[in-house]
């Protein structure tokens, strides 16, 4: 049944996004960052979009998110889990040629351990540490992982080095990923004599590849560029600056909508909705909005938020509810029961942006976006 909102996502908006990308990485392999259901976009309706435009490598967290895009698209793709497979998924991943990240001993044995029962190599991307100090193995440890690689060549096969970086986002953060930089491409050329490596180094994310142009290195792992945002909004003015230019090159891909639900007139003097938070100082219209924070319009929102309807925007009042809000269309008279509302998107000349819409809600887009709940209608659109 359909839900009380629904997603677009636009397929020219992407491919504009994905030439920017390709444009930019060249020779480098373009790793698509599909974590987190693409984003919020929804992984069976937007992974195959970007197998459109020719994307053949993803990324994503976890064994579940594998087996999603794995049962979204053809099967002459590669899949990289870079965090998370538990000791009875490793089976389900080698049998699928599911690539995964090994960063520590228990995962290296259950992935050796795995392969030679089932007579399959798997393909593994060793992480290192270099400095974020989240996941990875300790640099001291490589010679004696590669030993173990080497031994066990029929049953491993390396197919990466990497590494992640601490907030290349940020230029507070220059000294912290030159550091990282600097041990990663240490160790790169400490393997230059290994002559049965053959493998690609990784480091960068979205906003590394265009602040630190050298870690592209042989693969980036590219996950916010392609929905249409920067990492931050100093990657964005750091681009506009280096390229002298004036226009952002992404396009917003996401849209999200729904209707009125109800519009009535409340006296002056009086609260809206829970509490105590919003008052009408005057006599005002009020349209009642079928969306609340279930469906990741945050509450933080309340009182804050913004909405399209008929072109133009209005005010969240009172607190965003579990499933709907209210909106002061005092300014409106005319506004119907039925009619579009536009959460984020555009509608005539104006636009809400989900950054800006972050602003208000003091949300990084990441979060936001992947609030944004796998169940709500997913709509393509040119
Ligand atoms: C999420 C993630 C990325 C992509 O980050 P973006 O900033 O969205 O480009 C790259 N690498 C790893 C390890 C990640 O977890």
């Amino acid at each position: 049944m359909q839900h009380t909102s629904h997603i677009e996502l636009s397929r020219s908006a992407l491919k504009t996004n994905i030439s920017f990308i390709k444009n930019m990485l060249g020779e480098t392999t373009f790793s698509s960052v599909v974590k987190g259901n693409a984003y919020g976009h929804g992984v069976s309706h937007f992974c195959p979009l970007l197998y459109e435009n020719g994307i053949r490598h993803f990324s994503v967290f976890s064994a579940n998110e594998a087996l999603d895009v794995f049962n979204a698209l053809p099967k002459d793709i590669s899949i990289m889990i870079m965090g998370h497979i538990d000791n009875d998924q490793i089976e389900w991943a080698i049998k699928n040629g599911i690539e995964f990240y090994v960063f520590e001993e228990d995962r290296l044995q259950k992935a050796i351990e795995t392969a030679r029962k089932l007579k399959i190599p798997a393909l593994i991307h060793l992480e290192i540490e270099t400095g974020m100090n989240r996941s990875g193995f300790s640099i001291r440890k490589l010679k004696y992982l590669l030993k173990i690689l080497e031994e066990n060549k029929a049953y491993l096969q390396l197919m990466g080095i990497c590494s992640h970086l601490a907030g290349a986002e940020s230029i507070t953060n220059y000294k912290r990923i030159k550091d990282q930089y600097e041990r990663f491409t240490k160790v790169q050329k400490g393997l230059r004599e290994v002559d049965w490596l053959n493998i690609k180094y990784h480091l960068a994310c979205s906003a590394a590849s265009i602040q630190y142009p050298k870690t592209r290195m042989d693969l980036a792992r590219i996950g916010i560029l392609q929905y249409g945002f920067f990492p931050s909004n100093e990657v964005l003015v750091q681009y506009l600056t280096k390229n002298k230019s004036h226009e952002n090159p992404l396009k917003r891909v996401i849209s999200w909508k729904t209707t009125v639900m109800d519009v009535k007139e409340v006296k002056a003097g009086e609260f809206v909705g829970y509490g105590t938070s919003f008052f009408t100082s005057a006599k005002s219209k009020i349209a009642l909005i079928p969306v609340g924070y279930s469906h990741g319009f945050s509450r933080s929102l309340s009182n804050h938020g913004k909405v399209l309807i008929r072109g133009q925007r209005f005010d969240v009042v009172g607190t965003v509810n579990m499933n709907m809000m209210a909106v002061d269309i005092t300014q409106a008279e005319s506004i119907e029961k039925g009619e579009e509302v536009v959460l984020i998107g555009k509608q005539g000349d104006l636009d809400i942006s989900v950054s800006s819409f972050s602003d208000y809600s003091n949300l990084l887009n990441y979060e936001l976006l992947t609030r944004l709940p796998a169940y709500i209608t997913r709509k393509i659109i040119q």
